[in-house]
């Protein structure tokens, strides 16, 4: 405690003298997933440069002392349909829009970082730091030019999928509405295997949440980089479709890669009757507002819905810190120190007790040490096994001449 406390208050020496606020000091903290609405940086209430609903926005980093964020371009799973391929390529450059626009206003306070060598520059000059994951391939379509799209626009990461199989490979949970059945042996596809190898030769790391087990298994073998999962957590401790097994986690850490342990309640500690509850009210809410279904873009400040949200809070308490490091625990002692990051999934359901939004990140820094980290492990954990497997990705890359 007593040497916190002398590193605080050197911290809080040298902010003055630097100008820098003591968050910026150490350690160097990347978040991989988050998400962000279809209207961000455009509706008033999603401008994260001013005063924002998000869980993620520029003050709520420099306050809570997050450097980083992969800001997430995600597409909903629709119909493998060229009118659905075309409607997702659409939304996906929205984002894309989005991101520059948020760098663009805020040049004081962020900048895009398209490596890792930036972002290390960017912490150390005192900017925030916003990187691009894409988050369900669904939105390349069947076409290998719109990862190079992509990587252009500043993506390095590729969430192959999301719920629901497509054109690459499978998911670890179907949209029986698409014709989808369970994954079984099935993972990556041709088209999605010639993916893997571009994404290999452009330096975009691939990232395997919400990928099936066979998908993962596949593409450890077929990638020539380290793979990552950006956001999921450990099915020893929570049998959930989307957490990933320890077989599946030592594969990871043996391709170099690494695992981002996600702070999303379902996946730390299993509750169906709040899950239900919630489901329930959704739909409550979506009527009221007399929409089709629920939007949490639109219906998230719908008084019914704060109210019954805050009714299922007191019911069904969400995960806590705790239950958040049982995970990174679990997946430290399957996988190796080397091998785990962390992740929120802020503003796409991610949220715990303790880590409700960017403001509360150091307190994951002191469930840590709480836990027995010490300083080097925790910059492992915060940021330096992410950047260390993103280099290498990048090496491998310019070996291969893309
Ligand atoms: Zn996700």
């Amino acid at each position: 405690m007593a040497t916190t406390l002398m590193r605080l208050c050197a911290a809080a020496i040298m902010a003055v003298a630097s100008g820098f606020s003591p968050a910026k000091e150490w350690p160097l903290t990347i978040d991989t997933h988050v998400d962000i609405p279809q209207a961000y940086m455009q509706k008033a209430r999603f401008d994260a440069g001013a005063d924002s609903v998000l869980k993620v926005d520029l003050a709520k980093m420099e306050r809570g002392g997050l450097d980083a964020a992969f800001f997430v371009v995600y597409v909903e799973q629709g119909p493998l349909t060229a009118e659905g391929y075309g409607r997702a390529m659409r939304l996906a450059d929205e984002k894309y829009d989005a991101i520059e626009a948020l760098v663009q206003q805020n040049p004081g306070r962020i900048r895009l970082a398209t490596g890792p060598q930036q972002v290390r520059q960017n912490h150390q000059d005192g900017v925030l730091s916003a990187m691009i994951g894409i988050e369900n391939g669904y939105s390349l379509g069947r076409r290998l030019d719109r990862l190079d799209a992509a990587h252009a626009r500043g993506a390095r990461y590729l969430g192959l999928t999301h719920t629901g199989h497509n054109a690459i490979c499978t998911s670890s949970g179907e949209r029986p509405e698409f014709g989808d059945v369970p994954a079984g042996g099935k993972g990556l596809s041709g088209f999605g295997r010639s993916v893997v190898l571009r994404a290999n030769r452009l330096g975009m790391m691939i990232d395997v949440s919400h990928a099936s087990d066979a998908c993962v298994r596949e593409v450890l073998q077929a990638s020539a980089a380290p793979v990552i999962a950006s956001h999921s957590a450990a099915h020893a401790l929570v049998p959930h479709p989307r957490n990933i097994n320890d077989g599946l986690l030592r594969g990871i850490a043996d391709s170099g890669g690494v695992v981002q342990v996600v702070a999303y309640t379902y996946f730390l500690k299993p509750d169906p009757a709040r899950e239900a509850a919630e489901q329930a009210l959704q739909g409550e809410v979506a009527k009221l507002a007399g929409a089709g279904e629920f939007d949490s873009d639109l219906h998230d400040g719908h008084p019914a819905y704060v109210v019954g949200m805050a009714r299922i809070d007191a019911e069904f308490p969400i995960a806590t810190l705790d239950d958040y490091m049982d995970h990174v625990d679990h997946v430290v002692s399957v996988a190796g120190i080397d091998h785990v990051g962390l992740a929120s999934d802020f503003d796409g359901g991610g949220g715990i007790t303790g880590w409700m939004d960017a403001s509360e990140t150091a307190n994951v820094t002191r469930a840590l040490r709480e836990r027995g980290y010490g300083d080097e492990e925790i910059e492992k954990l915060w940021g330096g096994n992410l950047l260390r497997v993103w280099a290498e990705v990048e090496r491998i890359a310019a070996g291969a001449g893309a």
